[in-house]
């Protein structure tokens, strides 16, 4: 079976390294299970590194890590819908809102409960996704009941092009930024993910919010990735197969071998979340020595050509490690990193180490 290791250490190292390039705070964002790594390790790992703060997409993924994040503000980037409310104000968890829609529906759950409840507000400075629009920001500033019974934490944008840093878009954003917290004296700010925090000193904010670069992802595409790797993916050769020039290899015999191959043969797939677009065009590494994935990957299998290597049946295929990471298997299926981690299967035997 494939084996999954999952360094916590690397993910520790990456948060103080970006912790310490920031002067403001920094969050862990540990949406979508830790980008499929692991919310229930990784964010214990960063809370005793001293991470206080953390992002989740939907309510129900914070109120299932808010027991073991003790002490810590949990965040629900989504937002809230009015059936809602009741369990995020018992859990505890701050809502990200970014319509009047939900500031009506949690402050009627703030005059409900008699008590002032936390807000972080969003707003739309160029992903026309979630967030305040010109028009919701001018309505809070001509109506301060909008904003009655709760306690705005943050005001938070997200940048739609950090990782294409000589973009424009990333300038014109901090500017409608500051301008729109002119609305919102005192309060503090929430603005970079992990490609914007390399953007320089526009981009700080109270609050840095980096995913991606945690789990090692290359925050800065143009140049060498300064994180460190977190994940190896090693997958053991079931079989190898020795066939003749002229033989084809899997469904639709889509490779036909030039020479004499001997063909590899792992019990990883597309339902691992080894994508079907790798076929005929991604590899591996056997040793340190790249090996190219031949044929479509199947359901539950896929074939390397390890011609001329000394690969034998038990001997371990790496199918994504330091040498041939995330970012690297994503531009081989025509994805990004994100994709690649989010989508690692539940089938593979799992190990945390460095923690
Ligand atoms: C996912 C997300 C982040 C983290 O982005 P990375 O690119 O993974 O660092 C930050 N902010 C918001 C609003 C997000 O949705």
């Amino acid at each position: 079976m494939a084996l999954l290791e999952i360094d916590l250490g690397a993910v520790v190292w990456n948060w103080r390294k970006l912790a310490a390039m920031h002067g403001g705070a920094t969050a862990g964002v540990i949406k979508a299970d830790a980008y499929g790594l692991g919310a229930a390790q990784v964010g214990p790992a960063l809370l005793a590194a001293g991470c206080r703060h953390f992002f989740l997409a939907h309510l129900a993924e914070a109120v299932a890590l808010a027991p073991r994040l003790p002490g810590a503000m949990l965040a629900a980037l989504n937002g809230l819908r009015p059936e809602e409310t009741g369990e995020c104000r018992a859990r505890g968890i701050v809502p990200v809102l970014g319509s009047l829609h939900e500031l009506g529906w949690w402050r009627a759950e703030a005059a409900a409960g008699g008590e002032e409840l936390p807000v972080i507000l969003q707003v739309d400075t160029g992903m026309a996704r979630l967030g305040l629009a010109a028009r919701e920001l001018a309505a809070l500033r001509e109506d301060r009941t909008l904003l009655q019974g709760l306690r705005v934490e943050y005001v938070l944008t997200h940048l739609t092009s950090a990782d294409a840093p000589p973009a424009p878009v990333n300038q014109r954003q901090a500017r409608d930024f500051a301008e729109v917290m002119r609305q919102f004296p005192g309060a503090k700010t929430s603005f970079a993910n992990s490609s914007g925090m390399f953007l320089g000193a526009d981009f700080a904010s109270d609050l840095a919010r980096p995913g991606a670069g945690l789990y090692g992802l290359n925050p800065t595409p143009a140049a060498a990735n300064p994180m460190r790797p977190v994940v190896r993916l090693n997958a053991p050769i079931l079989q190898i197969h020795e066939v003749e020039t002229g033989a084809s290899v899997g469904y639709g015999g889509s490779w036909v071998a030039r020479r004499p191959s001997r063909i590899a043969t792992v019990g990883v797939g597309y339902a691992d979340g080894y994508m079907r677009a790798l076929s005929n065009a991604g590899s591996a590494r056997f040793d340190d020595t790249p090996v190219p994935l031949v044929g479509r990957v199947s359901m539950d299998l896929t074939t390397f050509d390890v011609t001329g290597l000394p690969a034998s049946p038990g001997d371990m295929l790496c199918l994504l490690g330091p040498a041939h990471g995330p970012d690297e298997l994503a531009r081989e299926a025509g994805t990004i990193g994100y994709e690649i981690l989010t989508s690692l299967g539940r089938r593979y035997r799992r190990r945390y180490i460095g923690a």
